[in-house]
């Protein structure tokens, strides 16, 4: 099998199933109980949140865990939306969001916000300029995407983010570092951001866990109310095996970023080459995360390519996994023709991505070319 779908989701690795097995066989006592099993649940959410601090470039206490990025990402909207929202009623972000962070957008305009999302301009590209240029002193939140999980478009967050604290030092900024994280060289710090979120599954952890950062000294409201398990903010027995694999996760994947950054930019450069000799239109910039690769065999749907590597025992996503099936409304924003998002397939790269599995990749669309597009062209 070649697992080309990386940033759908990543398999466990042997770190996470050991750290989960051990909690759930060793450690299976409630950490908010007083006695040693409770103490010793407790230790391993410690060791997490350091693990993930570190790695973030923050603080253990600055880490709340979640149940995976979504809930991450509605937290940090909402809850800073609460808390500075009060009176100043205008939130922005990006036209090329998740729908974790597009539909809670929606629903703040449902609310009454004023809500301003930024779309990439006729070359595709969200520039700082314009995300500094749709706030104003009525803004109270800031959300924009690290890496867009489509295309991997990276958005210029930090440039962004630290003008418009600059100039707006009360509104606050979140960022959806999903598709960043452990893979680009990129700590909370330099973000100027005031809310991070991040995935356990992405990053061989498994699925049903995430975290948020939120920077010491800002307020973000709860959305579950209990028993008042981290600090308050996420009420509910924590998962402990889950967030005791995410940090084992984290740990065994948070050295040599800049080294797999530089192997992962061969192979995508070497994908490229291989993809467009087979016939694939090239949607990712050459500066995106080398991690994803968004390309189209155009005329053949996506859906019809995804099965037909498939069979083939290779695997990639159309579009984003995200979409099942629907239209892409990201690619759209993106400026991509309809018979190009259509068409549209994502390849994402995982650590141990080689070349030989390219290689293999570009035979079965050349076969794909060869065979598909008759039935599908002609239609
Ligand atoms: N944001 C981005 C950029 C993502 O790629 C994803 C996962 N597709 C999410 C948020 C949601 O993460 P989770 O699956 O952990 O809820």
């Amino acid at each position: 099998m070649i697992y080309l779908d990386n940033a759908a989701t990543t398999p466990p690795c042997r770190e996470a199933i050991d750290a989960s097995v051990f909690a759930m066989n060793e450690a299976f006592g409630n950490p908010s109980s007083l006695h040693g099993l409770g103490i010793q649940a407790e230790k391993l959410i410690d060791f997490s949140k350091e693990a993930l601090a570190r790695a973030l470039g923050g603080v253990s206490k600055e880490i709340v865990f979640t149940s995976g990025a979504t809930e991450s990402n509605n937290l940090a909207i909402f809850g800073l939306a609460e808390n500075y929202g009060r009176r100043k009623k205008r939130v922005v972000t990006t036209a090329v969001e998740h729908p974790s962070v597009a539909e809670a957008f929606k629903k703040l305009s449902a609310l009454g916000y004023e809500v301003v999302a930024v779309k990439p301009d006729q070359n595709g590209e969200i520039t700082a300029d314009a995300l500094v240029s749709a706030v104003d002193k009525n803004t109270c939140l800031v959300s924009a995407m690290y890496v867009n999980n489509e295309t991997g478009y990276i958005l210029p967050v930090e440039s962004a983010f630290s003008r418009i604290k600059k100039q707006y030092p009360d509104c606050m900024t979140h960022c959806d570092f999903v598709q960043g994280f452990l893979k680009l060289p990129v700590k909370v710090k330099s973000l100027c951001a005031d809310a991070v979120s991040v995935s356990g599954h992405k990053v061989h952890a498994p699925k049903g866990v995430g975290a948020l950062w939120i920077k010491s000294g800002v307020r973000v409201a709860p959305a579950t109310f209990g028993g008042g398990q981290q600090n308050g903010l996420r009420s509910g027995t924590e998962a402990v095996p889950a967030i005791y694999a995410f940090g084992k996760a984290v740990e065994a994947f948070s050295g040599n970023i800049a080294q797999r950054l530089e192997r992962a930019a061969l192979v995508k450069k070497y994908a490229v080459e291989r993809l467009s000799e087979a016939g694939l239109v090239i949607n990712s910039k050459e500066n995106a995360s080398p991690y994803i690769i968004s390309a189209a065999l155009v005329g053949i749907k996506s859906e019809t390519l995804l099965h037909f590597l498939e069979a083939e025992k290779i695997y990639v996503s159309s579009g984003s996994a995200c979409s099942k099936g629907k239209k892409s409304a990201v690619l759209t924003a993106f400026g991509l023709a309809d018979a190009v998002a259509d068409s549209t397939v994502r390849i994402s790269l995982g650590f141990d991505t080689e070349k030989n599995d390219i290689d293999s990749l570009a035979e079965a669309l050349e076969r794909a070319s060869k065979s598909l597009v008759k039935s599908d062209r002609g239609r």
